[in-house]
């Protein structure tokens, strides 16, 4: 596998993709595997991704405990709700200013420096990994299925647009993407989350399967985590190892022997070593070029993040990885004679129907049999469990539609999780050593309503450090979300109950917009060209010879998290497009 920085200019690629993350990597392995020749370019570094993660670097190992150093800063909540923009005055004191998820050592060079990065409008936590990989280096890995639940979610309720596909139109690629990566899990027959193709399961401990049993009288469902990584080892891919439950996962946030899945070594290597890719980190596209006498795209310009010189390359077919937003303001910000509000938007939707999930309502509680327990080991796993959504599946709730999930874990682990001890020397260390095994807690995702209202633009005055305009947000979330927020804890309050447990905390805060990192659906699918940007192949409706494969092409965001779905759309929209190709209809 060889990095290729010297693009040939002159030659015309089969497909340029934009963005290397878990769209723009999917779409390289599908593409090369066809022969086809493809250019990767990607606006970050190629980062020494090991020296960045080193995941068995204990604490008292690192200068500043795996902390940030004292130069740099990382944005909490209450600067994203109170200062605008988040990196305006008042940071002056700080070099370097990163997003919230930023907040470790291990992460720093991972996500951006958000001043370069600048963006401006409505509040939004706006995370962002530019480097290879993109976010899928320190991804939480909960790989989840949607199901027609969601694909056809407007005939249950009424609201907004059903997906112009169903569950079995992308199930077999749920399979191929399982199978291709990993995943870890336990089948339950759901069939609002369907099942995937799982490798050996994590464990739930003696917490975990207290809740699960409470729960089982009140026919809700808890299970192990779903997680994208890979437990039984992958024999077609050399640069991934199995799961050795390190426990290194929710410390650093990434996986340094590549067990969890990442878009360079679960995609990109292996589709470097096809021969047929062609990669450029360090590429800023900054526009998608269209041929003035068909109006159909031709390549794209962009300027390497380092020199800042320009370039401009032709191909085929372009694809959009970008990144739900990125990609959105990449179309914005390419206007031509034939296309004067931004590409593949004749519909006007482009940037619109913006969605995500809500979090912030949560639990920490405590199971009083388990105090003063030995100690066990329970960060040796990718993930705790994940409790399935439960409303307006059967029945119709009466305040709000759609539903949520809760992600959270139990037990022992290096940090000690939610504990309300206080004090200190001794004494407070005994009390959190009898303690720590015993907390429990989760944390509710649940499913932001796509409105047409919610949208992104490009702001006319804030450019980024390379010049290019930056996005602007008009973005809030509604009244749905907010009574889904009062159920969450009110049943998380009667679950923990249900269980016997001791409860500790209950959270109503409803997090930021943006805090999920699941932002979706700026160029949406649909079989109408006057009220979606993409058709059932992400490919737009305007300019045939361009998709869009991230989350940009999403209809709703369900409550799932979207990363398996998003990679399941785009193999089943590169095989379409290797076939159109073939048939000479790009
Ligand atoms: C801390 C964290 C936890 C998460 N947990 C989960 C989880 O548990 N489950 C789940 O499903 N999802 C999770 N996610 C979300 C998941 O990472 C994303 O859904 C996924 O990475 C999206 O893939 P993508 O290819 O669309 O975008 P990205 O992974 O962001 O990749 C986009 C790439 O495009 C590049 N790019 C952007 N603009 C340009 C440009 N103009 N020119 C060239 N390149 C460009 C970027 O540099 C980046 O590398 C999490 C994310 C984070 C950060
Ligand atoms: S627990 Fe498994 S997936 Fe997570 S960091 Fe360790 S080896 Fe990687």
């Amino acid at each position: 596998m060889t990095l290729d920085p010297e693009v040939d200019l002159s030659k015309t690629y089969d497909a340029v993709i934009v963005g290397s993350g878990a769209a723009g990597g999917m779409a390289a392995h599908v593409l090369t595997s066809k022969g086809m020749k493809v250019l990767l370019l990607e606006a970050g570094k190629k980062l020494d991704i090991e020296q960045e993660l080193r995941s068995m670097e204990w604490p008292y190992d690192n200068a500043n405990r795996g902390f940030l150093p004292p130069d740099s800063h990382s944005l909490n909540f209450n600067e994203y709700t109170i200062r605008r923009p988040p990196y305006g005055p008042g940071f002056e004191k700080s070099k370097h200013l990163y997003s919230y998820i930023g907040s470790s050592d291990y992460t720093k060079n991972i996500v951006v420096d958000e001043r370069e990065n600048p963006y401006s409008g409505t509040n939004y936590a706006w995370v962002r990994a530019r480097c290879l990989g993109g976010k899928t280096n320190i991804w939480g890995r909960l790989a989840l299925r949607l199901s027609d639940y969601d694909f056809k979610a407007k005939d249950r309720d009424g609201y907004g647009e059903n997906w112009p596909i169903s569950y079995s139109d992308i199930a077999p690629y749920y399979d191929k993407v399982d199978l291709y990566l990993g995943i870890t899990g336990v089948k339950e027959n759901l069939d609002y989350l369907p099942d995937s193709i799982f490798q050996r399961p994590t464990k739930l401990n003696c917490a975990e399967l207290t809740l699960k049993q409470g729960l089982q009288k009140m026919g809700r469902v808890l299970t192990q985590y779903r997680a994208g990584v890979t437990s039984d080892g992958l024999k077609h891919n050399k640069y991934r190892t199995r799961c050795y439950g390190r426990g290194a996962c929710s410390r650093k946030g990434g996986c340094d022997i590549h067990a969890a899945f990442d878009s360079p070594t679960g995609l990109i290597y292996p589709a470097m070593d096809t021969g047929n890719l062609t990669l450029r980190p360090n590429s800023t596209v900054r526009e998608v070029t269209v041929d003035p006498a068909t109006g159909k795209a031709s390549g794209v310009r962009f300027i390497d993040s380092q020199t800042m010189k320009d370039y401009r390359v032709k191909a085929r077919v372009v694809i959009v990885a970008a990144s739900t937003l990125e990609s959105a303001r990449l179309l914005l910000l390419s206007k031509s004679r034939q296309h004067p509000n931004g590409l593949a938007n004749s519909s006007g939707h482009l940037g619109h129907n913006f969605c995500e999930h809500v979090m912030g309502p949560g639990i920490t509680g405590r199971a009083k049999d388990l105090v003063g327990k030995p100690p066990t080991l329970d960060d040796g796993r990718p993930g705790g469990f994940y409790l399935t959504r439960f409303r307006n599946l059967k029945e119709k709730h009466p305040n709000f539609i759609r539903g949520y999930g809760f992600e959270g874990g139990s037990g022992s682990t290096m940090f000690p999780r939610g504990t309300d001890a206080r004090g200190f020397g001794a004494a407070f260390k005994e009390e959190v050593r009898r303690n720590h095994g015993a907390y429990i807690e989760m944390g509710g995702f649940g499913e932001v309503l796509s409105r047409y209202e919610n949208h992104v633009d490009l702001d006319p005055v804030v450019k980024d450090k390379w010049g290019i305009p930056a996005l602007r947000f008009h973005y809030k979330f509604g009244d749905n979300e907010r009574k889904m927020c009062e159920d969450m804890k009110e049943t998380a309050k009667e679950m923990f109950e249900a269980a016997g447990f001791e409860i500790l905390h209950v959270s109503d805060r409803m997090l930021t917009e943006g805090w999920s990192i699941h932002e979706l659906g700026t160029a949406r699918m649909g079989n109408d060209p006057k009220t979606s940007v993409l058709n059932q192949f992400e490919q737009s409706h305007d300019v045939k010879n361009l998709f869009v494969v991230d989350g940009s092409a999403f209809v709703n965001a369900s409550c799932q998290n979207p990363t398996w779905t998003i990679m399941a759309l785009c193999w089943r929209s590169c095989d379409y497009l290797a076939e159109e190709m073939k048939k000479g209809n790009l």
